[in-house]
């Protein structure tokens, strides 16, 4: 390796093994030609601007198709709030970013949008982000990654520091295992590579699923309506976002099964009147999307004319989530009725039924330990 130090004096050094911590755009990793695999590109773009004057006391994620507004505390008693497009949408905003900022804040969350307008920033920037998802190759003879170098994916699911910890701490234990003579060095380090890209990969999947800002697909419509009111599952299926739940736990069938039975028994069937399937089609579908997350917020009683629907006039309203949490309102809900074939009218009962009882679910220690640590 050559480098220069913070006086601009060059030097070299050479190790048996170099470790490349260097970020999505490794230079190690160019140097060793790792290769990329299962990439896809930029799914959403993000504005984000610091406010200063008003401190929110938790996460906020408002979720409209294709858009959304989150906002949360942060340091020197600013709030950051930032606006999500997906990635077509995001490239047509960048050329008025701030008026298009500002229009997605007003249209998703107007509240803050208000508050917003009557305090200052805290500077003058607006910043942006957006970001290719990638895995790569993570060792060969004399060199391996970890972190960003390795695999890089959306921050939309806000995993990138404890994936970047959890490389670190398990090349740190193949490389003591190598070095200390107790095992092969090359076959530690392999599979090093091996187990961190099996647990990596369903997540990374959800997260480039997330990314897209697409209404989710039925089954997960199914999931979510069956969680409300049951705290402790709630509590479990934020964790699959923090990784404190394991997925192969939560999504195995007779898991799913028994959240969708205590569901139907103590809400009298409500998920047959939303043109929900039996229970084992909503776990074919969900062992292959493997997770996602819904907490619903204070949804507002709507009703829809049916004509409105038939059309496709009925565009998804508001919807507000506290924690690490996404989608699920009556427009999503109305997308279940009418993916599974029900008519215009059941849709609307269907509607009323789910609006009825959707509330609050999202007040996890789970939620706000990791609000906190993000
Ligand atoms: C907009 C955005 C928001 C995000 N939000 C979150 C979030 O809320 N939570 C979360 O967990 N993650 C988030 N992430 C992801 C997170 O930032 C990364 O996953 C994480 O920082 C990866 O850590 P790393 O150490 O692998 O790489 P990096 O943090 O990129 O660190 C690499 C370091 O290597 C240095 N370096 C690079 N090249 C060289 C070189 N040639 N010589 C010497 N030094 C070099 C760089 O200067 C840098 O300091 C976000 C990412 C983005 C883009």
């Amino acid at each position: 390796m050559t480098g220069h130090n913070a006086q601009g004096t060059r030097f070299s050094e050479s190790a048996p093994l170099v470790i490349g911590a260097d970020g999505p755009s490794s230079r190690v990793a160019s140097s060793a030609r790792a290769e990329e695999y299962n990439a896809k590109p930029a799914l959403q773009g993000t504005a984000w601007i610091y406010w200063e004057g008003f401190l929110l006391d938790h996460f906020e994620l408002h979720v409209r198709d294709f858009e959304a507004i989150f906002a949360f505390p942060t340091s020197g008693s600013c709030t950051l709030i930032g606006a999500y497009w997906s990635i077509d949408r995001f490239r047509e905003a960048r050329a008025q970013i701030e008026p298009s900022y500002l229009e997605v804040l007003r249209r998703a969350a107007p509240d803050l949008a208000d508050r917003a307008a009557s305090t200052k920033r805290a500077d003058d920037r607006i910043y942006l982000g957006s970001t290719r998802n990638f895995f790569r190759k993570a060792h060969g003879p004399g060199w391996a990654l970890l972190g960003d170098a390795h695999y890089k994916k959306d921050p939309c699911t806000a995993q990138g520091i404890t994936d970047a910890f959890c490389d670190a701490e398990a090349l740190a234990d193949a490389i003591d295992k190598g070095l200390s003579g107790k095992c092969d060095l090359a076959a530690v380090i392999a599979e090093y590579e091996r187990s961190r890209v099996a647990w990596a990969l369903p997540f990374y999947e959800l997260t480039c699923q997330l990314a897209t800002l697409a209404p989710p697909p039925p089954e997960m419509l199914a999931l979510y309506v069956a969680l409300q009111g049951n705290q402790q599952d709630i509590d479990r299926f934020i964790g699959l976002i923090t990784e404190a739940t394991s997925r192969t736990d939560f999504f195995a069938p007779d898991n799913v099964q028994r959240i969708l039975r205590r569901s139907q028994v103590s809400n009298s069937g409500r998920g047959a009147q939303l043109g929900i399937g039996p229970c084992e089609s909503a776990v074919d579908s969900l062992l292959i999307c493997r997770a996602s997350r819904c907490v619903v917020r204070k949804p507002s009683p709507q009703v829809v004319d049916d004509a409105q629907v038939s059309k496709g006039a009925y565009r998804r309203p508001e919807r507000c989530y506290r924690g690490s949490a996404a989608c699920c309102t009556p427009a999503s809900l109305l997308c279940t009725s009418r993916t599974s074939g029900s008519s215009g009218s059941a849709c609307s009962q269907s509607l009323s039924a789910a609006v009825s009882s959707l509330r609050i679910v999202a007040e996890s220690p789970l939620c706000s330990a990791r609000t906190a640590a993000t």
